[in-house]
């Protein structure tokens, strides 16, 4: 599919960090790009840059980068999704290497930086792009690696309704998500996802609380899914990433919680919530003990780097409930 509006994209397009998220959004780009239009990639980590290049460079022009400075030098959009606000930093330093260390490859250009970071280190960036020229916009993402997949991500953009760039912006981020909200200005994308995380980290928690409930009152899980899918307990979480293994599989809980957003990064995610609100002056009542359980889930090595719908397992949830038949239950 060639984009609906070319004529705002442009020629070049660099991204950063091809990780559980980017590699699907960077694979959604080279689909959807026209031919002639190059993308330049990087990444800390080789086998992913090659893995991308084993999949995708027959589609159209793809070069890989040596360092953040490189990509800066030969794109007109720059693209970032990294874990993050020290990863985001250490891509945007001035030292050789560093996105800002050639000051006239920066004027002009513009930055979608789609990691969740806190907002003082988003902030800090903005302005150091804005003192040389370039426009960095915050530009957080939801849909997990599912939806980076299909190219249907939820972006979270920190830009008003007449931001000068938001076209372009627009043409690019258009191909890999279909829910684009220009979120009033700077940092507003970020405050936009951190207040979405804390409400869906808290909500995977009480769902694996009521499962783990449900099944020690003798519920088949499936059953419950189905009734919480038109009743009042439903969410995201129940419908598209269910928490018990077994129930949904399509869901990361299905394949040993692999893949998904990671436990760690929730963890980093309800911080930020926790720490925003702190700065805000707004009561985080659940914030405290939901914090407890991503903190202790993200140090167990039954959890760590599994999806962070995993509290199920770090909360003591029956896993085995299949294999033994719903009807033991
Ligand atoms: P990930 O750990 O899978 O991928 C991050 C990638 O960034 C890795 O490939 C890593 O090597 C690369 N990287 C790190 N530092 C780098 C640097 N300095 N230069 C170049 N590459 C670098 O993480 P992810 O799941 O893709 O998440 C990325 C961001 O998106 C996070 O901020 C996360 O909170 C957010 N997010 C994730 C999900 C999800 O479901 N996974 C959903 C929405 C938002």
């Amino acid at each position: 599919m060639i984009a609906r509006d070319s004529e705002c994209l442009p020629p070049r397009i660099g991204f950063i960090g091809l990780g559980n998220m980017g590699f699907w959004m960077a694979a959604n780009l080279r689909q959807k790009l026209p031919p002639s239009t190059v993308l330049y990639i990087n990444d800390v980590v080789q086998e992913a840059v090659s893995s991308f290049m084993d999949q995708f460079s027959h589609l159209g022009p793809v070069f890989p980068t040596k360092s953040a400075a490189d990509m800066v030098a030969n794109s007109d959009v720059v693209i970032s999704i990294v874990p993050e606000g020290r990863h985001v930093a250490q891509i945007f330093h001035t030292d050789p290497g560093g996105a800002l260390s050639i000051p006239w490859h920066v004027r002009g250009k513009l930055f979608i930086e789609c990691s969740t970071i806190d907002i003082e280190t988003s902030k800090a960036v903005a302005n150091a792009v804005a003192s040389l020229g370039g426009t960095f916009v915050d530009a957080p993402v939801s849909g997990g690696p599912m939806g980076a997949q299909a190219g249907s991500l939820t972006f979270m953009m920190g830009v008003g309704e007449g931001h000068g760039r938001r076209p372009e912006m627009e043409a690019v981020v258009r191909l890999m998500g279909e829910n684009l909200f220009a979120c009033g200005g700077p940092t507003l994308g970020l405050a936009t996802k951190v207040c979405n995380n804390y409400i869906s980290g808290t909500i995977a928690i009480a769902t694996s609380e009521g499962f783990n409930l449900a099944m020690r009152l003798g519920l088949d899980p499936r059953t419950f899914h189905n009734v919480l899918k038109v009743s009042t307990g439903g969410s995201w979480v129940n419908a598209n990433c269910n928490p018990v293994p077994g129930v949904d599989p399509r869901a990361p809980a299905s394949n040993d919680y692999a893949g998904g957003f990671k436990v760690q990064l929730m963890r980093k995610d309800y911080s930020l919530a926790m720490e925003t609100a702190k700065a805000a002056g707004a009561n985080l009542y659940l914030g405290r003990a939901g914090l407890d359980v991503y903190e202790g889930a993200a140090a167990d090595p039954a959890c760590v780097d599994r999806d962070s719908r995993v509290v199920y397992r770090y909360i003591g949830g029956d896993e085995e409930w299949d294999r033994r038949g719903a009807s033991n239950m």
